[in-house]
């Protein structure tokens, strides 16, 4: 259920990377900027830790109620009904019980995958390849993670769901009650291209937001310009208008994520809703787990955009202070 959306802006430690600005006390300052932005999404980070966690427990259970109108062996039932309607056995969609158990095939299987990436030189798997690779070398640029995040980009989106053409499958631990859901993952991944296309581009939208809060990072508006070159005119100005709407734009880059999830309950609701023998009140009890799982897309993209507007907000603040002092 939980999607991480934030894997590479996670640690604002992206801010590592030095700006590319001439002249040491310079170069000093911008640091001091970046240094403060960073710290002051830290704090946020650490503030709304409590709430996160609380929006967490909510979202267990109101999945867990639902278990009080609908009991196992009739999930068990809906779910195998659900593969069967939207063909998911016939690309071998498996359920997988524990999660200790997803996981270890998971990472075989990613291994598996990024292998024959190097290996082949098909369009699709360069591509796929292509992000992995980006992926390391940001983890390696800027040691945003202790795990290797190619093992959590290009195609492990999501912790309960997993599909690539090694194998598919979704894991269910506690939340049995999100099955559905999950399944409208799957379907998603198999159904059209059209379907397919939020889950592909997800990644794609994570490694542009990070890069261009790392660009926003780089960049002093209160910079004495020179004159310039036409070109290098363009990218300042390019530079100007990412740090000026960093929030939007970080929102924009991450909501793949959101259309993602509306259309994974969409097809749980739908499924359900037509079924004969669950109640109204299974019924309502499932669409609210639904919209409450969805609300924290939607707090969790906000979140980061804002996170983002805050840090650069707060580097610039501190370059405009020191831009007057001198
Ligand atoms: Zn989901």
């Amino acid at each position: 259920m939980a999607t991480n959306i934030s894997f590479q802006i996670k640690n604002q430690q992206d801010y590592k990377k030095p700006a590319q600005t001439r002249g040491h006390a310079n170069n000093l300052e911008h640091y001091g900027g970046i240094a403060l932005g960073t710290g002051s999404t830290l704090v946020a980070r650490q503030l709304v830790k409590p709430a996160d966690k609380l929006y967490l427990n909510k979202v267990i259970n109101s999945m867990l109620n639902l278990e009080k109108y609908i009991k196992p062996k009739e999930i068990e039932t809906l779910s195998a009904r659900m593969i069967k309607e939207n063909r998911l056995d016939k690309v071998g969609i498996r359920i997988i019980r524990d999660s200790s158990t997803a996981s270890k095939i998971r990472s075989e299987q990613l291994e598996k995958f990024i292998m024959e990436t190097f290996k082949k030189k098909r369009v699709d798997v360069m591509l796929a390849g292509l992000l992995t690779e980006m992926a390391v070398l940001f983890n390696t640029l800027f040691k945003a993670s202790p795990i290797p995040i190619s093992k959590k980009s290009t195609i492990d989106l999501s912790k309960n769901s997993f599909y690539s053409k090694y194998g598919n499958f979704v894991a269910i631990d506690k939340l049995k009650g999100s099955i559905f859901h999950e399944l409208g993952h799957a379907t998603n991944a198999h159904k059209s291209v059209l379907s397919k296309l939020p889950l592909k581009v997800q990644p794609f939208g994570a490694v542009a937001a990070s890069f261009m809060l790392a660009i926003s990072a780089t960049y002093n508006p209160y910079k004495k310009k020179k004159a310039k070159s036409k070109f290098s005119q363009k990218i300042d100005s390019l530079k100007s208008f990412i740090n000026k709407n960093i929030g939007m734009l970080s929102f924009a880059a991450l909501s793949p994520v959101l259309i993602e999830e509306a259309q994974a309950s969409i097809r749980a609701h739908k499924f359900l809703s037509k079924q004969p023998n669950v109640s109204k009140a299974a019924k309502n009890a499932h669409s609210k787990a639904l919209a409450i799982a969805f609300s924290t897309y939607i707090v969790g993209t906000t979140l980061e955009a804002s996170l983002a507007k805050l840090a650069v907000s707060v580097k610039d603040r501190f370059l405009k202070y020191r831009a007057n002092k001198t």
